[in-house]
């Protein structure tokens, strides 16, 4: 371990050596050379964190709405100072390339944004004559100390949908980044530092399964956001609630692209590459399965496969790449599997990602499967990685009917400019993140994340007001004057 990096926990202000006896290699996937070695902390660990969060909480919590938001208006210049350090970051340890790495920390910034304005969300309600002389108001105040959990595949935006907004309503964190992408909420700590962030409010716990168990069991925690797979969202919804926790879990997506015959496929192409291969197919948001109307069919099919064969695969760091690695030489192989059973079960696999793919690196090239039916697994699972399935819909009716029978709803897209058309798909899709004429409809920090049905288990979304609502809980006073005595 002589020159590889092995990550330090951050708890009170201080990075410190982690007790675990285990430690995960962090790789870069497009090259898969070793770059740092991360923690499997203790529980122990975590808990000392949570006390330390705990005892930050009874002064950072009385601490003003605006001097709080103070220290994110610094935050966000020097975020703004450090862009291109960032973005390169995200592209050596998650691989995405760096004009998406870009997009990314563009909207890490974006949540700070949101978080330093957050005065006006903070407002409560008040009546002045309720009864006789009685006034009703309502205060909101934060909850107290909050764990965040987060995925791989958006190593700054993630984060930054927690901490901004969970610090600056008066509450105090730990939380366990991805372990397949620790290094970025390492510089982030050392730019919270430079904002001048107190001491203990920003703690920071790596690990894996005895941390998440910490965060979801310790009852100093008092809420727990959580963005990652489905069954483990599921688990740590079912798990932090029993513990009688307040709950938001983001979880995994199938999102579905209709494109109807009035389409403009000039402009919807490069919007569904976007979608489809961006990213290599590792968004939440990424449109995963394409439902062409008959009509528009092989003319977009056509083009569509003709365009993506011109796709440049590669090291993410090289400004010409269009499609970096998937995280893992696992993830490579459980995509290779999917385009297996395609074959096996009947669809008809057109581009084929295990062909002309790198050799160094963890690569899956554009995959396109047409002919896909609901009762294959290709349709049914989350894949995350660049793998399009399509099918060919009548109409616009069917095309929905299809996308609301999955369990997962997180984003749909429909390219039309028929307004008949777009409010059908808007009143009657069943998923929470809507695009028209988009190919990533994730909405900007000031409206909720918010997925449907099992991509989203709690009541309060990240995000928008949402986000202000889950980190703070309200006080209503009901006082009586009697001005009679006067
Ligand atoms: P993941 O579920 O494997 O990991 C997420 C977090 O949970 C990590 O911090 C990980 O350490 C922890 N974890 C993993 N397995 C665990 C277990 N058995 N017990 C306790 N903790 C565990 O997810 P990932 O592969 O890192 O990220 C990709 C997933 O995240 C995809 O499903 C994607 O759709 C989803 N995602 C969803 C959103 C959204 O807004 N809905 C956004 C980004 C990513």
């Amino acid at each position: 371990m002589a020159d590889v990096k092995v990550l330090k926990n951050y708890i009170n202000g201080e990075w410190v050596d982690s007790e675990a006896k285990e430690f995960v290699d962090v790789y870069n996937p497009a090259t898969g050379e070793l770059i740092a070695k991360v923690p499997l902390s203790t529980r122990e660990e975590f808990d000392h964190a949570a006390e330390i969060a705990q005892e930050a909480f009874e002064s950072w919590s009385r601490v003003s709405i605006p001097r709080r938001a103070k220290y994110f208006f610094r935050l966000q210049n020097i975020l703004e100072d450090n862009r291109e350090e960032l973005a390169e970051l995200i592209t050596l340890e998650n691989g995405k390339t760096l004009a998406d790495a870009r997009g990314e920390v563009g909207r890490g910034i974006e949540n700070v944004e949101h978080a330093s304005a957050v005065m006006n969300l903070m407002m409560g309600d008040s009546i002045a004559n309720a009864a006789t002389d009685v006034e009703i108001t309502t205060y909101k105040y934060p909850i107290g100390v909050i764990g965040g959990i987060t995925p791989f595949n958006f190593p700054m935006m993630v984060p930054f949908w927690m901490f901004p907004m969970a610090l600056v309503t008066g509450n105090t964190m730990v939380m366990k980044p991805s372990e397949r992408t620790p290094l970025l909420m390492e510089k982030i700590i050392e730019l919270t530092e430079e904002a001048g962030f107190p001491k203990g409010i920003l703690n920071v716990v790596y690990g894996a399964h005895d941390v998440v168990n910490g965060i979801l069991q310790n009852p100093i925690i008092k809420g727990v956001s959580f963005v990652g797979s489905e069954p483990v969202g599921r688990y740590v919804y079912q798990e932090g609630t029993k513990h009688m926790k307040r709950v938001q879990a983001l979880t995994g997506a199938k999102n579905h692209t209709i494109v109807l015959n009035d389409a403009d496929i000039e402009d919807a192409l490069p919007k569904i590459r976007g979608g489809a291969f961006g990213s290599a197919g590792q968004r939440c948001m990424a449109a995963s399965v394409l439902l062409v109307e008959d009509g528009i069919y092989d003319e977009f099919m056509e083009r569509f496969i003709a365009d993506a064969k011109e796709i440049v695969i590669g090291d993410g760091m090289d400004d010409t790449t269009f499609l970096g690695p998937v995280i893992r030489k696992e993830n490579q192989e459980r995509t290779f599997e999917y385009i297996k059973k395609a074959e096996e079960s009947g669809a008809n696999v057109i581009l084929d990602g295990r062909e002309n793919i790198p050799e160094n690196g963890f690569f899956v090239g554009p995959t396109i499967v047409e002919n896909v039916e609901t009762d294959m697994d290709i349709w049914k699972d989350e894949i995350f990685a660049p793998f399009v399935s399509v099918m060919r819909v009548k109409d616009l009716k069917e095309a929905v009917e299809i996308s609301n029978s999955h369990n997962l709803a997180n984003g749909a897209c429909l390219f039309s400019n028929d307004a008949r058309s777009i409010r059908y798909f808007r009143e009657n899709m069943d998923a929470g993140m809507l695009g028209i004429n988009l190919g990533v409809p994730a909405p900007m920090a000031w409206f909720p994340f918010s997925g449907w049905k099992d991509s989203f288990y709690g009541d309060l979304h990240v995000n928008g007001k949402d986000g202000v609502e889950f980190y703070t809980h309200v006080k209503t006073v009901t006082a009586q004057y009697r001005t009679n005595k006067i």
